[in-house]
């Protein structure tokens, strides 16, 4: 299927591996021309030349920009970055790392803010620089990628739960806005288990707090998941540029779980 977008501009936030790889990998395919972004600048920018192979044969180009996404400054230098400035992004992928895993008991203010601004308001800030620009253009595509937990809250989470349903309420009311008449769409994509570094930091909490070795507590996790197995950071991709596509116009202020069918509510 082609998916109609080629030679749009996206910002893939997060983007130097894991799920956010997974969304620039599917996109550059697909022939868009991809800003990414990550802190740590060696790791982007062998991200960059990985991509940047299936960016050139789909006709694409590929810029790296370094950069803190949950700060003002960090945000202002992937807004500035060519396919911008800011307002012409025509697909925003926001995402950053996850908030650590805990007790809440041990979570004071500054926990808090940290996670409420990297998972909520991080977030909000790139849509709110954006949206505008794809309103007027007549073309959006905004994708947050989020977590199953929103759905299925899990303990050790709890920051994440709490950041990310204020994102997802939000998104809520802003992807029904008069923009949604104007051809710009915003969904949340929730992941369940995908084998990622930011996976394997959260089995290694769970199995030290279990006591256990982490291939238990893996297999024990895949055994639950309806799949069998854990999600590939391709598959999440794939599923990211389908709702980047012109063929996703009329799915907004969606949450789209990827999850194995690990969910088990009907709804
Ligand atoms: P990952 O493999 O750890 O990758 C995270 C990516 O984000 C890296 O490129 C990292 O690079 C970048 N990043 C982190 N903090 C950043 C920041 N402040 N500014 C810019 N870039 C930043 O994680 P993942 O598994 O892909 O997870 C992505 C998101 O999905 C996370 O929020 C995670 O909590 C959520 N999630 C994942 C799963 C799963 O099973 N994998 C499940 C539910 C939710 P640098 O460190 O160099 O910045």
């Amino acid at each position: 299927m082609d998916l109609g977008i080629a030679g749009k501009w996206a910002l893939v936030c997060g983007a130097s591996k894991g799920l956010g790889y997974g969304c620039a990998l599917a996109l550059v395919r697909e022939g868009v021309n991809v800003v990414i972004n990550a802190r740590n600048a060696q790791a982007l920018e062998d991200a960059a030349v990985r991509l940047g192979a299936e960016a050139s044969a789909a006709g694409a180009v590929v810029i790296a920009v370094a950069a803190d996404i949950t700060t003002p400054a960090g945000r202002e230098a992937v807004l500035a970055a060519p396919g911008g400035p800011g307002r012409d992004f025509d697909i925003v992928v926001t995402n950053a790392g996850g908030p650590p895993t805990g007790d809440f008991r041990d979570w004071d203010r500054d926990a808090w803010i940290k996670a409420v601004d990297a998972n909520m308001l991080t977030p909000i800030e790139l849509i709110r620089a954006t949206v505008d620009g794809m309103a007027a253009r007549g073309f959006g595509r905004i994708v947050n990628i989020t977590s199953s937990a929103v759905k299925a809250p899990i303990d050790i989470l709890g920051l994440s739960n709490g950041a990310r349903s204020g994102l997802t309420g939000f998104v809520a009311g802003a992807s029904r806005s008069p923009i949604a008449a104007r051809g710009v769409t915003i969904n949340n994509l929730l992941p369940g288990k995908f084998d990622t570094d930011r996976l394997a930091s959260t089995v290694a909490a769970a199995a030290s707090k279990a006591g256990k070795g982490v291939d238990d507590v893996r297999r024990a996790q895949q055994a639950q998941i309806p799949a069998g197995r854990y999600g590939t950071a391709q598959e999440f991709g794939a599923i990211c540029a389908f709702l980047c596509s012109v063929h996703a116009g009329y799915m907004t202020g969606q949450n789209i779980l990827a999850d194995g069918g690990a969910y088990p509510g009907t709804f």
